[in-house]
């Protein structure tokens, strides 16, 4: 299986101490959607100090952009996302992904010579498909995605070391500048993450097995909790032990964003979730046949990759 092969580059950290005296690596970053991801880019500007010199913040409603200007952590708010990315030097586009093909519509005929254009979508062959055609010759693209998230929504959710110790994939398509690349490396950096660079379809394989099917797996399970009879459901609730907790955690997520990473990710989601319905079909035959030996073999194996995840620090 070709998904634990990946062509990764490992860039690594910037010291915080490089940091401070850095000059600050774009003069304008506009923010098309400042939820969770976006406020977290805005605030680690702010706090950071050498991402941007200016910071401008464009949200789908009028409300969103109140809070942002309660909040202070943009310079600048704009209503019209083409206002938003006129001065702009990169554009970072942190709305749901089912929205990239009509933003980048919008923004594509306003974007400045020479801009960065990103995104940090959890899927990215579908953000290429849907923002490369509308942007002009002279502009990049460097998609992304950080990998660094909570279950909540909105500016508010948001904090300036979301992205520290925690993995950036950039996913530039073929032919891509390579200053522009660098510069989204160092970008990256400069939030705190590592930053590695991906082929976009390996990324989606990638990201299907260790965060979408996860995922699809919460909701399922939350479904059919409450799916059950009246007086076992209410059970479920009062007993909830920390296995449905932790899936409750998950599925506590955005519907929307969650709606338009399953419809864009489909291939690679469906390819995992086979997968995985044939070994939970192995798991139920060997409860069924009683065969301790599978069943223990597998729980050891859970706790071999838990281990391996605390001894990389991303647990
Ligand atoms: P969020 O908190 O829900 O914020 C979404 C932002 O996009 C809001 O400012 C919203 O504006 C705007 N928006 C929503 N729909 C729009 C539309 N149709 N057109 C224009 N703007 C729209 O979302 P998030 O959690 O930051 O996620 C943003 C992106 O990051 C998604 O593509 C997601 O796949 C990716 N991502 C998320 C996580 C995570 O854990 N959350 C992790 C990694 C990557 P209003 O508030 O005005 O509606």
């Amino acid at each position: 299986m070709q998904l634990l092969t990946p062509s990764l580059i490992f860039v690594g950290y910037i010291h915080m101490s490089e940091l401070q005296t850095a000059a600050p690596l774009f003069n304008t970053v506009a923010l098309i959607g400042i939820g969770l991801i976006g406020s977290s880019i805005a605030r680690a500007a702010r706090v950071r100090g050498t991402l941007a010199c200016r910071v401008v913040a464009n949200a789908r409603t009028s409300a969103t952009l109140n809070r942002v200007r309660e909040l202070g952590i943009a310079d600048t708010c704009e209503l019209a996302p083409e206002d938003a990315v006129a001065d702009a030097d990169c554009v970072i586009l942190c709305t749901p992904v089912g929205a990239f093909a009509s933003v980048a519509e919008s923004i594509g005929p306003h974007l400045k010579p020479g801009a960065i254009v990103t995104d940090v979508g959890s899927t990215k062959q579908s953000a290429i498909r849907d923002i490369l055609p509308h942007l002009p010759e002279n502009v990049h693209l460097v998609p992304g995605h950080p990998m660094a998230g909570t279950e909540f929504s909105g500016p508010d959710a948001g904090f300036s070391d979301l992205f520290e110790g925690r993995w950036t994939l950039l996913t530039p398509p073929p032919g891509t500048n390579p200053e522009a690349i660098a510069k989204m490396k160092e970008f990256w950096k400069r939030c705190g993450a590592m930053v590695s660079v991906m082929d976009p379809g390996h990324h989606d394989r990638v990201v299907a097995i260790v965060s979408h099917l996860p995922h699809l797996i919460a909701f399922t399970i939350c479904g059919t909790a409450d799916d059950l009879a009246d007086e076992t459901r209410q059970e479920v609730l009062q007993f909830a032990a920390s296995g449905f907790r932790d899936f409750t955690r998950i599925a506590a997520s955005d519907p929307v964003m969650w709606r338009d990473i399953f419809l864009n990710n489909r291939d690679a989601l469906l390819e995992m979730l086979a997968r995985f319905t044939e070994d939970t079909q192995a798991m139920a035959r060997a409860v069924r046949w009683g065969d301790a030996a599978y069943i223990e073999d597998k729980v050891h194996r859970g706790r071999k990759i838990r281990q391996a995840l605390i001894d990389l620090k991303q647990a």
